[in-house]
């Protein structure tokens, strides 16, 4: 074990559980470790480096502002975040953005948004959140017990009420939690990512946000992951043919920067008032600058190239030795394998290529201008470990 491997077990909090690798640089989607080995990257920091390491669009963006002026407070106001506020509505239709750090913060905010609006529309019992079994929607204790799986719920008992559980798929469930709980909104990802990359089925999503609206619920995806173009369109839920009341985003927004955004509809567009809800380091200039360049360039070209990429992938892999199925969207795919998924991502590492786990599944979450060549040759040697024999 190298020094820095040591400290960090030594130092380090022991919430992760790290690959036995030290990263020290890297180019696009290829990455070098200490000893000058070579990966490439099918993970991009968990859908976090939009167009890869150091990518020299967003490194401009991002140091131009850093030599002018590298934060303020939002007591004052900055160009970087009001301009990304206008774009992300403008493409979005929504109406008003609030800038946090995190997927967690932004959740929260949509939580926080969601409870303010229903207890003035309908009444302050009118507090509950449906969300999905087997979503994922942070660590914080609001978005912990959000999150719709018992494991992440156990140690940290009591979690702030007000959170019930729809089974993705079942309708006739979903309408019975909103007849018996005085419900404030419905909280989905449109395709569930640490879940196990599930996709929300078209007709049931259609019909949850009907029958949310129904109720007087208001609808919010969590875009924290399926967000900025990972799916193949901008949003994720532009696949669905809904229109949210509030979308969450974070993860790619930033570009590699923390950055995390909550985008408020026609109804909650002015539910917050002056010291409602805050956040010291939200809308930070730096960030904002970057995920404007990233913004740019997600255009209706590049998105389509993500879809053909997400082909070439799922072209590759369904149907192969060892592989069950191939799930996800765009660039955002869960391969279901003979072997177990954690023993694969560990041979690709040895074996050069950098890959996810979202419970049984391989994850893959490449950046989205990964060359195609590197995209198969990372893929190949995927399909060759999970073409192995035990
Ligand atoms: C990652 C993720 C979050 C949490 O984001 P953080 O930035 O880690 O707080 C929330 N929701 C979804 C869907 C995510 O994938």
């Amino acid at each position: 074990m190298s020094e820095i491997m040591q400290l960090d077990d030594t130092y380090i909090a022991h919430t992760y559980a790290r690959f036995p690798v030290r990263l020290v640089e890297g180019e696009g989607s290829i990455l070098w470790d200490e000893s000058g080995r070579r990966y490439i990257d099918l993970g991009s920091g968990i859908a976090v480096n939009t167009f890869g390491i150091a990518d020299k669009e967003w490194q401009k963006a991002v140091t131009a502002q850093l030599g002018r002026l590298q934060h303020t407070s939002n007591l004052y106001y900055t160009g970087p975040c009001a301009h990304l506020a206008e774009m992300l509505c403008q493409r979005t239709g929504m109406k008003k953005v609030f800038f946090s750090n995190s997927g967690a913060e932004a959740n929260e905010c949509a939580i926080k948004a969601a409870r303010k609006y229903a207890a003035a529309e309908l009444g302050a019992e009118y507090s509950t959140i449906v969300t999905l079994q087997g979503s994922f929607h942070g660590r914080t204790l609001a978005t912990l017990a959000a999150t719709g799986q018992d494991v992440f719920h156990r140690d940290y008992q009591p979690l702030p009420k007000g959170f019930v559980y729809a089974k993705p798929g079942d309708l006739d469930q979903l309408a019975a939690l909103l007849k018996n709980h005085r419900c404030a909104a419905v909280m989905m990802e449109v395709v569930q990512g640490e879940g196990g990359v599930n996709v929300l089925d078209k007709e049931y999503l259609q019909k949850a946000a009907a029958l949310a609206a129904d109720h007087g619920a208001l609808v919010i995806v969590d875009e924290v992951q399926t967000g900025n173009g990972r799916t193949g369109r901008l949003y994720g839920y532009m696949h669905y043919g809904i229109q949210p009341d509030i979308i969450t985003t974070a993860k790619g927004l930033g570009g590699g920067l923390p950055l995390g955004a909550t985008l408020l509809g026609e109804k909650v567009a002015d539910v917050f008032v002056p010291g409602d809800h805050g956040s010291t380091f939200g809308g930070n200039p730096v960030c904002c600058a970057g995920a404007i360049s990233i913004l740019n360039r997600l255009d209706e070209q590049m998105l389509s190239r993500v879809r053909a990429k997400g082909n070439l992938v799922r072209g590759a892999l369904e149907g192969a030795p060892g592989v069950e199925s191939v799930t996800g969207m765009g660039l955002m795919l869960g391969v279901k394998t003979t072997r177990p998924a954690a023993k694969v991502a560990a041979e690709c590492l040895r074996a050069g290529v950098l890959v996810l786990t979202a419970k049984d599944k391989v994850r893959l979450l490449p950046a989205l201008n990964i060359p195609d060549q590197q995209l198969q040759d990372g893929v190949e040697i995927l399909k060759q470990v999970c073409a192995r024999v035990d």
